[in-house]
C-alpha cells in the first residue's frame, strides 16, 4: 500500500497569500503545502481522504488515475472545497461513492446543492453516492478495511480513518482513550501539528508529539502545517527519531 501526501498545509496553504513570511517567501519546494489530503493506493484501490480548494492541481501532480472512493475527515472548506473537481473522474468512471457523517453530507448537500439535485439535474455536474460514515461501524473500499477514529477539533467532531496499518487524523485537538486504542499497533501514523504555539482547535508540535508518544507507532508523519512552524529542513531537526515532517508530493510505502 501506498500513501501519497497530496497536500500538507493549513487552511490558508503555504506560501499564504500577500504574506512576507520568510517560510511563505521560502525557496525549497518542502516549504510549499498545498491544502491537507492524501491518496491512499495499491495496484487495485484507490482511495483519497479530503478533497480540498488544491484538488485539481493535486490530481494533475499525482498523476492518480481513478478514485474507487472519497473519505471526509470533516467539512471545513479546505477538506471539501474541490468537490466540482470531480467531474473528470466521473466522466471516465461514472458515480464516485464519498464516506462521510451523516452531519458532514448534509452540509455538502446544502453547499454543493447542484450536485445533490434529483430533477434536473444539469448532465455535466459531479456525480457521488453518499455513503454515511458511524463511529464504531468499519467498512470496506475495494481491498481496504477502514476503521473510523473518532476525534474532536475544538467543538467540531471530526472523523480518522485507519487503513490497515495506517492511520490518518487531521485537525484533531483532543481524542478518547477508547479511540487513541483503535491506532495502537500501526506502522504509519499521520497526524496533525499546526505551529508550535497553542491553538484552541488544532495539535500543537508538542500536542502532536505527545500523542505520538501515546500511539507508538513505527513511523509518524505530521501535516496540516502552518507557516507559523518554520522551515520544513530546520524544524526536521528537532524532531525525535522516526518522526517527519510530510511534504507534498512525499510518497510512502506501508
Ligand atoms: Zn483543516
Amino acid at each position: 500500500m501506498k500513501v501519497y501526501f497530496l497536500g500538507t498545509g493549513t487552511s490558508q496553504g503555504i506560501p499564504v497569500i500577500g504574506s512576507h513570511h520568510s517560510v511563505c517567501l521560502s525557496d525549497d519546494f518542502k516549504d510549499k503545502r498545498l491544502r491537507v489530503s492524501v491518496w491512499v493506493h495499491d495496484d487495485e484501490n484507490s482511495v483519497v481522504i479530503d478533497c480540498g480548494p488544491d484538488f485539481r492541481q493535486q490530481m494533475l501532480t499525482s498523476k492518480c488515475p481513478k478514485i474507487d472512493a472519497i473519505l471526509f475527515t470533516h467539512e471545513h472548506s479546505d477538506h471539501t472545497a474541490g468537490i466540482d473537481d470531480i467531474r473528470p473522474f466521473n466522466f471516465r468512471q461514472g458515480e464516485i461513492e464519498i464516506y462521510a457523517h451523516k452531519r458532514v453530507i448534509k452540509n455538502l448537500e446544502k453547499r454543493f446543492d447542484y450536485v445533490f439535485e434529483k430533477e434536473n439535474k444539469y448532465p455535466g455536474a459531479p456525480s457521488l453516492k453518499a455513503i454515511e460514515v458511524s463511529n464504531n461501524k468499519d467498512f470496506v473500499v475495494g481491498n481496504f478495511k477502514v476503521s473510523p477514529i473518532d476525534a474532536m477539533h475544538g467543538n467540531l467532531q471530526v472523523f480518522g480513518f485507519r487503513i490497515n496499518d495506517f492511520a490518518y487524523l487531521t485537525d484533531v485537538k483532543t481524542i478518547a482513550s477508547e479511540e487513541v486504542e483503535k491506532i495502537k499497533g500501526v506502522k504509519v501514523l499521520v497526524i496533525n501539528a499546526l505551529r508550535e504555539e497553542p491553538h484552541h482547535s488544532h495539535f500543537s508540535l508538542q500536542d502532536a508529539l505527545d500523542f505520538v508518544t501515546l500511539v507508538q507507532p513505527e513511523k509518524t508523519y505530521l501535516t496540516h502545517i502552518s507557516h507559523l512552524l518554520g522551515f520544513h529542513e530546520e524544524v526536521q531537526k528537532k524532531l525525535p527519531k522516526n518522526v517527519f515532517l510530510a511534504y507534498d508530493n512525499l510518497e510512502i510505502s506501508i
